[in-house]
């Protein structure tokens, strides 16, 4: 698995987002993808994509958006924000991904006890973290796992992401490393 040099991870913070967050973010996507990490605001903001019924912010326009914007060379795209996301068939989200796709979003604010200023402490950062690498999964087109302790399983709540541990069970690591082989051929 050796990625071109060309290629990295962009992280996107979008709106008013705490830079630090994005530290550990970055440690753990070069960790679990072996990807070099780039910060870069690809969006000034979200209004598009906010919905004044819900009072929340549509997560899949966001996403095609950063797909779009996504400079030349940058593998995936991942967006970090501060506000609440939903799509129409939940009442939020922790995130949204493209399958096998570009794109993909983290939301803080559910991961966060519902603060609206965000906790630098355990347990928050690293829900916020698991649920970051999550997304980028779906990205490498990693499916939900029925694994509890897997970063690809899916959460109902915190208690559930909680549950989860740092790392991919070994079936949902031997389907990235053929995507990693796929994606580093073409
Ligand atoms: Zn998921
Ligand atoms: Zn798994």
């Amino acid at each position: 698995m050796s990625p071109g040099s060309a290629h990295n991870i962009i992280i996107s913070p979008i709106g008013d987002v705490t830079p630090e967050l994005l530290v550990p973010i970055r440690e753990e996507i070069e960790r679990i993808y072996e990807y070099p990490t780039k910060v870069m605001g690809l969006l000034d903001d979200l209004e598009f994509a906010f919905n004044t019924n819900r009072n929340q912010y549509h997560s899949t326009p966001i996403l095609e958006k950063l797909a779009d914007k996504a400079p030349a060379g940058a593998i995936k795209v991942l967006a970090v924000v501060e506000v609440d996301l939903f799509i129409p068939i939940l009442t939020h989200v922790y995130g949204e991904a493209q399958l096998g796709g570009k794109a993909c979003i983290v939301s803080t604010i559910r991961l966060n006890d519902g603060r609206s200023y965000l906790n630098m402490q355990e347990p928050f950062l690293s829900r916020i973290v698991k649920e970051a690498i999550h997304e980028l999964g779906h990205t490498f087109n990693l499916r939900h796992c029925r694994e509890h302790t897997c970063l690809m399983h899916y959460c109902r709540n915190e208690q559930d992401v909680d549950r989860k541990s740092d790392q991919l069970c070994r079936y949902c690591k031997v389907l990235l490393d053929d995507e990693m082989k796929r994606l580093a051929v073409k």
